[in-house]
């Protein structure tokens, strides 16, 4: 197969066109370098310019202040799990508080339970992670090192539409499945992380924007990959950085300042097409039931479910006949999962709202 599908996966997930035309244009010799981004030192003038690019263009897209550091690590953001505990709490006397809305933010608490203790200022679990807090169900401790929350819940398809507020507690922020696709108010954060493999760029990379005071944190004592002072005294560079996923991470970020127009405009793009979706599931009368309540809906995952098993298999391939790939749910949640992230066209949302419209008539 050499046509493009419509790629509703979670992650790794579709990447933007003119990016991976421009890698590939590239792939055998960058312009004026006569080699790819694959084969180059990561100290030398050719990287260091892309990486520099990378950087610039998050900082213009997300609208990074100067006193916030840009990192690219690897592990995942399930390295920064244990690194924010790790740097931000050890040694400061003081607990953290997590927020959990849904599988990753539970994943999150239980590896920072192992570096001490935790409270859980709020837990969706009850539910099985279908909404967000309200303010005042918020149990937050102004003493707390920081305060963790997962902006958008991947498997259950449940995102913030704000920061929660927690006064001075800085504010820590797993944004893995929606970093880049609304703008944010980065001031607010202390620490923000993202595995790259869904908005951002491929797997491999894990961007980290941290304000500079909180390096202070990190005890000297720590592993020197996992301090983040270290890793930005090295401007990423302590050790061989994820080159391809800098290269590419850069592109998707220029591709978003440059062609799209910025963040506020992603953003209008994503509600429209997470409103198709929703329209055609609270249009099914019940057929489609989705995950999330309606105001905790994430624009970047819509997972629903049909009324039985052997209907959601008889959607998923049928689906695949019409070139809509990738709609299996999570087993915790079963049923579908549409990821419409960045770079998922606004056609392909609409081909499957269509389809959507079209199996409920033929079911
Ligand atoms: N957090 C969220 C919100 C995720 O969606 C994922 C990946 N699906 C992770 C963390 C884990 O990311 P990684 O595989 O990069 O460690």
């Amino acid at each position: 197969m050499s046509e493009r599908v419509f790629n509703f996966s979670a992650g790794p997930a579709v990447l933007p066109l003119p990016v991976l035309e421009q890698a590939q244009r590239e792939l055998l010799a960058l312009p004026g370098v006569g080699a790819s981004v694959l084969e180059i030192s990561h100290r030398g003038k050719p990287f260091t310019k892309i990486h520099n690019e990378a950087k610039q263009a998050l900082a213009d897209v997300l609208g990074v202040p100067e006193n916030y550091r840009i990192l690219f690590l690897q592990g995942g953001a399930r390295l920064q799990f244990s690194m924010a505990p790790v740097n931000l709490m050890r040694g400061t006397g003081r607990s953290a508080d997590y927020v959990v809305t849904g599988s990753w933010g539970k994943k999150a608490l239980e590896e920072a339970q192992r570096e001490g203790a935790i409270r859980v200022a709020w837990d969706g679990k009850s539910t099985n992670y279908d909404r967000l807090p309200t303010a005042d169900q918020l149990d937050i401790d102004a003493d707390a090192a920081y305060v963790h929350f997962t902006s958008n819940e991947t498997i259950q398809g449940v995102q913030f539409p704000a920061e929660p507020d927690t006064g001075d507690v800085p504010l820590v922020c797993d944004a893995s499945s929606d970093i880049l696709s609304r703008p944010i108010p980065i001031e607010r954060y202390g620490l923000i992380y993202a595995g790259a493999q869904k908005n951002a760029g491929p797997s491999g990379v894990a961007l980290v924007i941290i304000r500079e005071d909180l390096l202070n944190r990190s005890d000297d004592g720590l592993p020197s990959y996992m301090n983040y002072q270290t890793q930005a005294k090295h401007d990423s560079l302590y050790n061989t950085p994820p080159s391809f996923g800098v290269y590419i991470v850069g592109l998707v970020a220029k591709w978003l300042r440059d062609e799209i127009g910025g963040l506020e405009k992603m953003n209008q793009v994503n509600r429209g097409k997470a409103e198709m979706l929703y329209q055609a599931i609270d249009e099914s009368g019940g057929f489609y039931d989705g995950h999330a309540q309606a105001d905790c809906r994430s624009l970047m995952n819509v997972a629903f479910r049909l009324p039985d098993d052997e209907l959601t298999a008889r959607f998923r391939a049928e689906a695949e006949r019409e070139g809509l790939h990738a709609l299996k749910g999570h087993r915790s949640v079963g049923g579908i999962r549409a990821s419409i992230y960045n770079a998922m066209p606004v056609e392909g949302v609409a081909r499957l709202r269509d389809f959507m419209v079209a199996f409920q008539a033929s079911a």
